[in-house]
């Protein structure tokens, strides 16, 4: 019993760790044969107040993510109207000077046009407040969420489990809503009175689109494009030209000549300029020009397939997630693995456990919380097979480890690697993380004793 108690104070430990860095754990005794006096809930009462996992890490980032395109997009409004304004302004003050057909009734329609602007300024500012004040409400709101688990006292306080029940209604809610089950999401949050914890107008507004590219329409992936184009181009993203791609061959599609010519004057303006980055679709794209969409060519039969609109969906998924700063797989997916991962153990998927109807099994099936490990239950033993062993019997440190003057342990093969990427002379070397740039000869090598 005091063996199993250690194990699991062991993979505690390991959970905290996991995502901070790959230090190898120790070894772990294997899956006990007996089964056990408590279930594994109550094993985890020893386990002191974990700080919440990295996993969480996006419930604060997305609302500041989204604070600051709000910032953006109210300064690209002031820049742009305020241009306006000055512009209009110098107009009438110079056709007023000149006095040359400058009526005064010319001069106060124009003073008019001008209000009327800062009056559309007002209400767009307005509305970025609006969106501002909900944020930050939104913020407060989840720090609050995270700031409870530090009033916890241990996983048996009952404070502990109402937190992590939240949590589970928050993640349960984030794999609805990237599932497209929106309305489900919705009344879960509501009911469960989480709706500053979940970010249900970001990913409404994302199934929106990804549903018209589902649909065959691509206007609004265009827009959402032309929306974040800089932060797009600064990851490369392939979305819009993609997109452009497949405005091409629909174009094409319908073989009528005006279209046809339609589709030269596109492949010009938005797909040509993009010859020495996508060369293969470029080409592809000058060929599909001489073939129709009856004809089984097999080169260029899957660019008229309509499996391409959920592969755009995909594209644009992928993007939207990576823009904010999101997580691409579902958080529950995320917190089950690593769950899984904890408790794993050799014995788990040996053959007598995996062979089920072997007779002599060592794990009988049963259901969880019933005093027996946890992946040896029939409800998790499938889901825990592939995922990998929480303990781990190599090493996976890096075996040239050097100690640069911030404190921050990497492999030197990796900094080298990461400065001529990074285009760097090749005395300096950057900090893989915090960017900052350091003479090579500043670096300690480190010794694992
Ligand atoms: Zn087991």
């Amino acid at each position: 019993m005091a063996e199993h108690e250690q194990f699991t104070l062991k993979h505690g430990e390991h959970l905290l760790l996991v995502r901070s860095r790959p230090s190898p754990s120790p070894r772990l005794p294997d899956c006990p044969t007996a089964p056990l006096e408590k279930d594994a809930t109550s094993l985890l009462t020893k386990v002191p107040t974990p700080p919440p996992p990295a996993q969480d890490q996006w419930l604060l980032r997305l609302p500041n993510e989204l604070l600051r395109k709000n910032f953006r997009a109210a300064h690209f409004t002031i820049e742009k109207d305020t241009a306006a304004l000055k512009t209009l302004l110098k107009d009438a003050a110079t056709a007023a000077a000149s006095g040359r057909g400058a009526t005064q009734q010319d001069a106060l329609r124009s003073l008019d046009a001008m209000l009327g602007r800062m009056r559309g300024v007002k209400r767009k500012l307005a509305a970025h407040a609006d969106t501002e004040e909900r944020l930050h409400a939104q913020s407060a709101a989840r720090i609050v969420h995270l700031d409870q688990l530090y009033a916890v006292r241990g996983a048996d306080d009952v404070r502990y489990e109402a937190w992590s029940r939240r949590r589970l209604d928050r993640l349960l809610a984030d794999y609805l809503l990237r599932h497209g089950y929106n309305d489900t999401a919705e009344q879960l949050a509501r009911e469960r009175g989480i709706e500053a914890l979940v970010d249900i107008d970001t990913f409404k507004s994302m199934s929106h689109i990804r549903e018209a590219l589902r649909g065959g329409s691509i206007a609004e992936a265009l827009a959402w494009c032309t929306e974040n184009k800089k932060e797009l181009r600064k990851m490369e993203s392939k979305l819009e030209f993609l997109l452009r791609f497949q405005q091409y061959i629909e174009l094409i599609r319908t073989q009528s000549q005006p279209k046809l010519l339609e589709a030269i004057a596109h492949a010009k303006k938005h797909l040509i300029p993009y010859w020495h980055t996508y060369p293969t679709e470029v080409k592809q794209a000058g060929g599909l020009l001489a073939v129709p969409p009856g004809a089984s060519h097999r080169a260029y039969a899957h660019l008229y397939a309509p499996a391409r609109w959920a592969h755009l969906a995909d594209v644009f998924t992928t993007a939207h997630y990576s823009l904010l700063g999101l997580p691409p797989a579902p958080l529950l997916h995320l917190a089950l693995s690593s769950g899984l991962s904890a408790l794993k153990t050799p014995a788990c998927h040996s053959s007598a456990a995996a062979g089920g109807g072997g007779g002599k099994n060592k794990h009988p099936p049963s259901t969880i919380g019933h005093g027996v490990c946890p992946i040896c239950s029939v409800e998790l033993n499938d889901l825990a097979r592939n995922v990998p062993y929480a303990h781990h019997t190599k090493s996976h440190v890096e075996h040239d480890l050097v100690l640069l003057p911030n404190n921050r342990v990497y492999g030197r093969q990796r900094l080298s690697e990461q400065a001529k990427k990074a285009g760097l002379p090749q005395a300096l070397v950057k900090d893989i993380v915090t960017g900052e740039v350091y003479p090579g000869e500043s670096l300690r090598r480190v010794f694992i004793t």
